[in-house]
C-alpha cells in the first residue's frame, strides 16, 4: 500500500469520530481509540517529516487517559472543519502538517470560537507547567504565554510542560461541569 492509501486508511478511522449519529454524544475512549488507530497507519510517513512531533505524540498518546481529556462541542466543531479539509487534501506534506492541526485542536483543551492571542489572533491552547505548578495559554503561532483568567501576558521558561488536564482546568475554575 502506498502513501495515499495509508492516508485513506486514517481519513477512514478518523470517519469514526465525525460520522457518529450525533457528534455531541461522541464519547472520549471512541475519540481516541479512532486516533490511534488513524496514527499507526500514518506514524512512519510523519516521522520523516516531524520526527520531534512523533516522538512527542507517542509518548502522549501512550500516556493519555481517556476521563483526562476535555473535548467540548466547540472544539469537535472546529476539527470537523479540519477534517474536512484534510480529506481533499492531495499534497502529502499539507495533509501530515493538517493532521497534526487537527490532533492538536482535539487532544489540548482550547475555546476555538471565544478566544484568540491578543498580539497576532493566534489560537489558544491550555498547558500546565509542572515546575511552577501554573495553568497557561499559549498561542500557536506567536509562541506568546498568557494568564488563563486574567489574560495577563506571563513570562516563564516552561521546562516540563504538557496539555492541562481535565481536573487541572476545573480546579482553576476554567472550565464548569
Ligand atoms: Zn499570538
Amino acid at each position: 500500500m502506498n502513501i495515499y492509501g495509508h492516508i485513506k486508511k486514517a481519513n477512514n478511522e478518523l470517519s469514526v469520530i465525525f460520522n457518529a449519529d450525533n457528534l455531541k454524544n461522541v464519547k472520549n475512549e471512541l475519540i481516541l481509540q479512532a486516533i490511534v488507530s488513524s496514527w499507526l497507519f500514518l506514524k512512519k510517513f510523519i516521522k520523516n517529516i516531524r520526527p520531534d512531533w512523533t516522538q512527542y505524540f507517542s509518548n502522549r498518546l501512550e500516556n493519555i487517559i481517556a476521563e483526562e481529556l476535555i473535548i467540548t462541542n466547540d472544539m469537535l466543531s472546529d476539527s470537523f472543519r479540519q477534517y474536512e479539509r484534510m480529506i481533499n487534501e492531495r499534497e502529502v506534506k499539507s495533509y501530515i502538517y493538517q493532521y497534526i492541526k487537527l490532533m492538536e485542536t482535539l487532544l489540548t483543551f482550547n475555546k476555538p470560537f471565544e478566544e484568540s492571542c491578543a498580539i497576532c489572533q493566534g489560537e489558544l491552547f491550555y498547558f500546565t507547567d509542572l515546575v511552577n505548578s501554573i495553568v497557561f495559554k499559549e498561542c500557536n503561532t506567536c509562541g506568546a504565554h498568557f494568564d488563563p483568567l486574567t489574560d495577563i501576558r506571563l513570562v516563564h521558561k516552561g521546562t516540563q510542560v504538557r496539555p492541562s488536564t481535565r481536573f487541572e482546568l476545573l480546579n482553576e475554575r476554567i472550565i464548569e461541569l
